[in-house]
């Protein structure tokens, strides 16, 4: 059967690809230490599943407005306003299956085919494919590990012509979990302001922040900045509810009421059970946040330890999200065990998959070769397995 050139051009999600190909592996016998998929592995806090219990009882199991209850749109708001003293209405709201798809909602409602996105690299996997799929063209700015993985405003100007509607930020950051400083993302905003460009600033793991980093809203930078700003996020990663599917955008209510329209042919609306359980979250107890933040603090600075140990390996420190993100080419060239030469970073994944059963993601699938991705939101036991693997797999 015909399948469409659209489609066909696109790749496969490499985050999900990589996990789906370790899940192959274990299920023929190999115990595989995995550490490809970014999702906390704790289990949803017990309030907001009964939550969900509760309102599936009470038969809140119906279709309801396209883009998210009311009072869930003010959950969104007083959560925002009570983290971040940024003040959003209900009506500059607008919920979705997950922050992707609000992600891809935003560019839908607001790029033009052949209009020019810029994405600063390392990017997450799926930002340049939904660019593609909007008929709009990615535009990579190249950051490196000295400068801690952030785009300078010089860059960002640079990057800039008359094609260009939109720039797609991500602080803390997947993959490298860097954090941008205030003084740099105000520096972006000036440029945005000036150039009238519209910043997506994806902020999906603005509450898994490292001791020594500060997390500030692309929002509070003013009214001007404001109105040029989308903002994505969701429950998935501070509440650990990846399944769910609930993420959201702050936006101008004309982009919010473009959202709505699309998403009412699109999806008729995000899971009822689902928003309810989202608003037992935000307006809930938030120590389950921090909890499980303490928990990825301890194994970041085991990581972080344990990389720094191995020879030839490098990394800008994370300071937020659960990702450790560092560079392995210096062990490009050498014959690695089971006798394969390793040439680049997915070289680098295979042969680490296969002979020490350790499963990463190659940097390439980030717009960042010479790099692996290691998620490190899974338990200390594997940590410490594959960390071992690992080390034992670079000294042979
Ligand atoms: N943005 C970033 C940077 C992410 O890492 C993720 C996680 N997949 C998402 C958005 C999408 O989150 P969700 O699971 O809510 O779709
Ligand atoms: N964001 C996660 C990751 O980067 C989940 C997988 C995905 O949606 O790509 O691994």
């Amino acid at each position: 059967m015909h399948t469409s050139k659209l489609v066909n051009q696109l790749a496969p999600s490499a985050t999900i690809a990589a996990a789906a190909k370790a899940r192959e592996l274990r299920a023929s016998g190999v115990d595989v230490l995995e550490f490809t998929l970014g999702e906390p592995d704790f289990t949803t806090p017990e309030h907001i599943c009964e939550a969900a219990v509760a309102a599936m009882k009470d038969g809140h199991t119906h279709y309801t407005p396209a883009t998210g209850l009311p009072a869930l749109k003010e959950s969104v708001c007083r959560a925002f306003a009570r983290d971040y003293g940024v003040e959003y209405t209900p009506a500059e709201v607008t919920v979705s299956n997950g922050a992707k798809h609000a992600i891809h909602n935003v560019l839908t409602a607001c790029c033009e085919p052949g209009d020019e996105v810029i994405i600063p690299t390392p990017y997450w996997v799926s930002y340049s494919a939904l660019v593609e799929l909007v008929g709009a063209i990615p535009v990579l700015v190249e950051t490196t590990e000295e400068s801690g993985f952030c785009m300078t405003a010089d860059q960002f100007r640079g990057a800039i012509t008359a094609k260009t509607r939109l720039l797609m930020l991500n602080s803390p950051s997947n993959p490298t979990g860097s954090v941008y400083p205030v003084e740099a993302l105000e520096a972006l905003a000036e440029v945005a302001v000036e150039k009238d460009i519209i910043v997506m600033s994806d902020e999906i793991y603005d509450k898994l922040i490292y001791d020594g980093y500060t997390f500030k809203t692309f929002a509070s930078f003013g009214q001007e900045v404001r109105d040029r700003t989308i903002i994505i996020n969701g429950v998935s990663k501070a509440y650990a509810m990846t399944g769910w599917r609930i993420g959201w955008t702050l936006a101008p209510e004309n982009v919010s009421k473009a959202i709505t329209k699309l998403q009412s042919q699109q999806t008729s609306n995000p899971c009822s059970v689902s928003q309810f359980a989202a608003m037992a979250a935000l307006d809930g107890p938030q120590d389950c946040i921090s909890e499980m933040l303490t928990q990825f603090q301890s194994r970041r600075e085991y990581v972080l330890g344990r990389l720094r140990a191995i020879p030839g390996l490098s990394f800008a420190d994370p300071g937020g999200a659960f990702y450790a993100f560092f560079n392995v080419s210096s062990h490009f060239g050498r014959t690695l065990p089971g006798g394969a030469s390793v040439h680049n970073s997915s070289d680098f994944c295979t042969a680490l998959l296969e002979n020490a059963h350790v499963a990463l993601v190659t940097g390439d699938a980030f717009g960042a070769p010479g790099f692996v991705r290691l998620s490190f939101a899974t338990s200390m036991d594997i940590i410490e397995a594959g960390l071992n693997a690992l080390e034992g797999f670079l000294a042979e």
